[in-house]
């Protein structure tokens, strides 16, 4: 298995070299081809095991396939993560495979920053968000953004955003999602509130476990 075989577009390949990823990780080789193939995806990984980029590098794909977010248009892809840091590394990995891809713009949302910046971030448009479900919670009730275009939804660290008692919003962005939409959840757990989550929300997903 190597990154040239699973059909990434050439900009995408040309960050992945820079970034001297030679070889995927064994969660990445099981998980990016059914990403790739428009599947919803059940993953139990751990943070270390290279999820970021099993998720990142396909979703970057899918918007990359759409036309440019104009100013007023909602995101076409979102990643939910618990906490303000994880958020930041998603995004972090987000650029990098970005770097060639001129004019995708990507936003971080998280809590203890300014909430004016972000909003204007987002009426200008962005092609994907990464994002803590309160603070995304609260720029969609203030009408900064929509949930309109969202077609590539990411929910990573499932486990993590339940305990955190994130259930609510979780369970409010799904809701309101298109009803044509891509879902990729990833835990490091599988308690039954996440298979139960899985349930609700996921289109006979395929499951990946590393
Ligand atoms: P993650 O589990 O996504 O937090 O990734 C863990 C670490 O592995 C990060 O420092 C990544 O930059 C690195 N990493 C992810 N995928 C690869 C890869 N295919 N080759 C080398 N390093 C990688």
């Amino acid at each position: 298995e190597s990154f040239g075989d699973i059909g990434l577009n050439s900009d995408i390949m040309k960050d992945i070299t820079f970034h001297s990823y030679t070889n995927p990780t064994p969660i990445q080789a099981q998980a990016m081809p059914v990403a790739l193939s428009n599947r919803d995806l059940l993953g139990c990984a751990e943070t270390g095991s290279g999820k970021t980029a099993a998720f990142a590098i396909p979703m970057i794909q899918h918007c990359l396939a759409q036309p440019p977010v104009k100013r007023g248009d909602g995101p076409l892809a979102l990643v939910l993560a618990p906490t303000r840091e994880l958020a930041q590394q998603i995004e972090k990995e987000v650029r990098a495979f970005t770097r060639s891809s001129k004019g995708f713009k990507s936003s971080i949302v998280v809590g203890g920053t300014h909430m004016g910046d972000q909003a204007s971030e987002l009426r200008g448009g962005v092609e994907l968000v990464v994002a803590t479900p309160g603070r995304f919670i609260d720029h969609l009730h203030q009408g900064n953004t929509d949930l309109h275009r969202i077609s590539f939804v990411v929910l990573d660290e499932a486990d993590r955003m339940l305990d955190m008692g994130f259930e609510p919003q979780i369970r409010e962005v799904m809701m309101g999602l298109p009803k044509r939409h891509q879902t990729l959840l990833f835990s490091a757990t599988m308690p039954t509130e996440i298979e139960a989550l899985a349930q609700e929300y996921l289109d006979k997903p395929v499951r990946v476990k590393v």
